[in-house]
């Protein structure tokens, strides 16, 4: 069966370059898996590789007999992908157009009044879920499990892979492209999947589910030891590097043992990185950089139930400075309740403590989760580098969004009088 799978190219105001993670992750990871089944010729195109438009994907449609379009939906590029599948079914009805992606896991019900999508991923691994589909297609006795079928109206419940989803296909992916909008040669690898946190902005848990699944350490290591000529550092991509940090400890005795000379970075969260032995195990294993989401202080911290003491984010920096690690913190600008001064207290700490400043603005997803009639433009706009809703008590909106591009001249910043 011949199945084209697409990323259809973005219209919101995102940096590209912060996407290119992802795109391993949810794009050509996915495509590995799907690829390596048999009786499946999959045909994938990241419309950001040659700036591929509507047009030129459906050259490639009308030419190929393509039986199943699967396309990855992401906030920035919902109303590319609905054109695009709107105007494929009005030229032909017969291709089966299936969605997935981290906002279709989060408001399907949104995605479900749309016509254009045959079916949409609900729940369970999206891989096994677009397999399940596949084989839905074929045999209609087969239950397409973790699947919304438009015409029949109903859904099957997921199931999550044990820990076998596959890494990138590097043959396959557009490997120098990536690496020149990314501005180094690296390349990002699921080593988890699943979150038990399920913080209320963030995607995670309802992507992957609650409970987490690790890849197996020597899997890990045997990638990197095929690839690591490729590319000088690896980004290994879990909701929370260090909820099982046995398993962390273990991989880093492995790279240490084989003796791999790479470099890699993580996202972490402080509350579990207090451990002095654990951040010069991962120092010495090759880990260069750690982001934690410090996300905010005081009241606000309250609101997003998420704390920190300045206590664990001091320590953590120390044990960092000590072991030449990079510690980056992830801040979320605008969550109700943050006034100017939580900002001011924060940002010094952080500037204190060699810490590196990265703030976004909030995006309170989950305030559109039970929304009747969302719009799209409602989601599009919440991109985390131009969204505004709260704003923080004290700033202007200006000074907010300076904040944002010029994190490390906040001094100056909060200074300006309103
Ligand atoms: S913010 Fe971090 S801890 Fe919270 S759900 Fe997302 S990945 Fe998990």
């Amino acid at each position: 069966m011949k199945i084209l799978h697409v990323y259809p190219k973005q219209t919101g105001t995102r940096p590209i370059h912060i996407t290119i993670p992802k795109r391993y992750t949810y794009f050509w990871e996915i495509a590995s898996f799907l690829g390596n089944q048999k009786n499946i010729k999959l045909k994938s195109i990241d419309c950001l590789d040659h700036q591929f438009s509507i047009f030129d994907l459906c050259k490639i449609i009308l030419k190929e007999n393509f039986s199943i379009i699967i396309l990855l939906v992401r906030v920035e590029n919902i109303s590319q992908t609905i054109r695009f599948a709107e105007f494929l079914k009005t030229i032909d009805d017969n291709k089966k157009i299936i969605i997935y992606g981290d906002i279709v896991n989060f408001i399907p019900d949104f995605f479900k009044n749309f016509d254009c999508f045959d079916a949409i991923v609900t729940s369970g691994d999206w891989e096994l879920s677009l397999l399940n589909y596949i084989n839905y297609i074929k045999d209609k006795s087969i239950q397409p499990s973790g699947v919304y079928i438009k015409k029949i109206n109903q859904e099957f419940k997921g199931e999550f892979l044990f820990n076998n989803w596959k890494f990138t296909d590097i043959k396959n992916a557009p490997i120098n492209f990536y690496n020149n909008l990314n501005r180094k040669k690296e390349l990002t690898i699921t080593v988890a999947r699943g979150c038990p946190f399920n913080c209320r902005y963030c995607f995670a848990s309802c992507t992957f589910g609650l409970h987490e699944r690790r890849k197996n350490t020597t899997e890990i290591c045997d990638f990197i030891e095929r690839n690591k000529d490729n590319f000088t550092s690896f980004k290994f991509f879990a909701p929370t590097f260090n909820s099982d940090n046995e398993w962390v400890l273990k991989l880093c005795k492995e790279i240490i043992k084989r003796k791999i000379k790479t470099s890699w970075c993580v996202t972490s969260r402080v509350d579990l990185l207090t451990d002095e032995s654990l951040i010069s195990a991962m120092a010495k294993a090759g880990c260069y950089k750690i982001s934690v989401g410090l996300e905010t202080i005081n009241k606000s911290s309250i609101y997003i139930k998420k704390q920190f003491s300045k206590e664990q984010i001091v320590t953590v920096a120390k044990y960092c400075n000590k072991y030449k690690v990079i510690l980056k913190g992830l801040i979320m600008l605008g969550i109700p309740y943050q006034t100017k001064d939580d900002i001011f207290e924060l940002f010094s700490l952080m500037k204190k403590n060699n810490i590196v400043i990265r703030p976004t603005s909030y995006s309170p997803f989950d305030e559109i989760k039970n929304k009747k009639n969302i719009d799209i433009t409602d989601i599009q706009k919440m991109d985390k580098f131009t969204y505004y809703k709260y704003g923080i008590k004290g700033l202007t909106k200006k000074q907010y969004f300076q904040l944002i591009v010029d994190p490390d001249n906040f001094e100056n910043i909060l200074k300006q009088r309103i």
